[in-house]
């Protein structure tokens, strides 16, 4: 494929937006080459600049998961944004949003809405905090819950409880109150608990992984926590930003049937537009402000082009709950044609899936937490993913990303998609 529009526009990007990107995982660099620049996109596929079709395998990294430019979204925000885009005032479609994700989710009884998974995950930490009145975190490593600065501490060698800044601009104080552990693994946390007595306010967590690929939790490693979360005074905060309105109408809560004391969401709930969202039983959710003394605010938070794209999309959601079921399958038939045709070549792998999550780790043991995730083969991946897109399919640029499924996916598009998979398999 031709790529030429595309890479003379990353040149003009590069010389007023630092990478040329907004995000960094959309530059390849954990690939190679340039990006393409997108044109338009309608259902499961997109069109580049240079009139290239690819069958979309990230969805805008969630939200898309009825397929893009989807008719009772674009309608909705179409309506609502000749009616004004901006007020800063309440709004009826704020509570109805709020009163319909409150009616589909396990455990809440109040949420509310923000800008960003980033902002939801800050927000519901401080409000942890808040309420128990205490200071340290638990997080996963490999577990991505935006670019706050208390979720970007990675473990540093051997010091496994200790947080170190992953990036340079986060504090070692903060980093401090950041104690890591690795998913999957119980024991740990119940030690770094017993190091910690009555410090730690939460525990957040991907309930299913998504930010290393796709890692299911084991049963009993989610019941381990909430049970050592009842016994130690400890919020669990389940991040759904990705699982959310994905996995199931309730989330992974309902899927994996395990209760969350806050919740977080972002991309499904806000169809596309910039939408995150935090959740709680209403003892909780009263302790923050106007309410209550923990503060948290926004400008534009509440907006109604977002709440309309959200509230479209949760009703579509909502009144087909054969959706949820309908992207298993397709996941689930993907998964054994990518398995038998990379089988045919012999490339070794480990495809993990959890509804419509899944990942394709070139690795040979059973993948479970970061460093089995970290042991995937990436020069492997590299051709993989530039000979899927040499075939017009597009997945994301990075061995640590889940693939989304969307519902507007055919069979049709899942037997190309497989079709490449024999073609690229033969070289790697
Ligand atoms: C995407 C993501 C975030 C961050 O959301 P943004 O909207 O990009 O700020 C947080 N947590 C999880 C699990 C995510 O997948």
């Amino acid at each position: 494929m031709i790529y030429k529009r595309s890479s003379a526009l990353f040149s003009a990007a590069q010389k007023v937006i630092p990478g040329g990107v907004n995000s960094p995982v959309r530059a390849f660099k954990a690939v190679g080459g340039d990006p393409i620049f997108v044109k338009e996109a309608k259902g499961a596929y997109l069109y580049d600049e240079d009139g290239n079709r690819l069958i979309d395998y990230i969805n805008s990294w969630g939200p898309m998961i009825l397929g893009h430019a989807h008719p009772a979204v674009v309608d909705a925000v179409i309506d609502k944004a000749k009616k004004g885009t901006s007020f800063g005032m309440p709004t009826e479609i704020e509570t109805q949003i709020a009163a319909l994700a409150v009616s589909m989710v396990p455990n809440i009884d109040k949420i509310r809405f923000v800008n960003s998974g980033t902002e939801a995950c800050m927000s519901a930490v401080r409000l942890a905090r808040g309420y128990t009145g205490k200071d340290k975190i638990i997080k996963f490593a490999g577990c991505y819950h935006g670019h706050s600065d208390s979720f970007l501490i990675q473990a540093g060698s051997g010091a496994v409880t200790f947080g170190s800044p992953n990036s340079p601009g986060v504090t070692q104080g903060t980093a401090q109150d950041t104690l890591l552990a690795r998913y999957n693994d119980i024991a740990q946390v119940e030690s770094i608990i017993n190091s910690n007595k009555d410090e730690i306010a939460c525990i957040i967590i991907e309930p299913v992984a998504g930010n290393m690929g796709c890692i299911p939790p084991t049963k009993s490693f989610l019941k381990g926590l909430r049970a050592l979360c009842d016994i130690h005074n400890i919020l669990l905060v389940f991040d759904e930003v990705m699982t959310g309105f994905r996995l199931a109408k309730g989330g992974a809560q309902e899927l994996l049937g395990v209760d969350a004391d806050i919740v977080t969401f972002g991309k499904v709930i806000g169809g596309g537009l910039p939408v995150g969202a935090f959740a709680a039983r209403e003892e909780i959710m009263n302790h923050l402000a106007p309410l209550g003394p923990v503060y948290q605010a926004g400008t534009l938070s509440g907006n109604p082009l977002a709440m309309a794209a959200g509230l479209a999309m949760l009703t579509e959601l909502n009144e087909n709950p054969n959706i949820f079921k309908s992207l298993a399958d397709k996941t689930e038939y993907l998964h054994k044609g990518i398995a038998k045709a990379l089988k045919s070549h012999d490339v070794t792998n480990t495809i993990n899936r959890v509804g419509s999550m899944i990942s394709v780790h070139f690795a040979k043991d059973a993948v479970v937490d970061f460093d089995t995730a970290a042991n995937g083969n990436n020069d492997t991946f590299k051709k993989f993913f530039h000979g899927m897109l040499d075939n017009g399919i597009y997945i994301a640029p990075s061995a640590f990303e889940t693939w989304f499924i969307t519902d507007a996916l055919t069979y049709e598009d899942l037997d190309e998609t497989i079709a490449a998979v024999y073609k690229v398999a033969g070289d790697l």
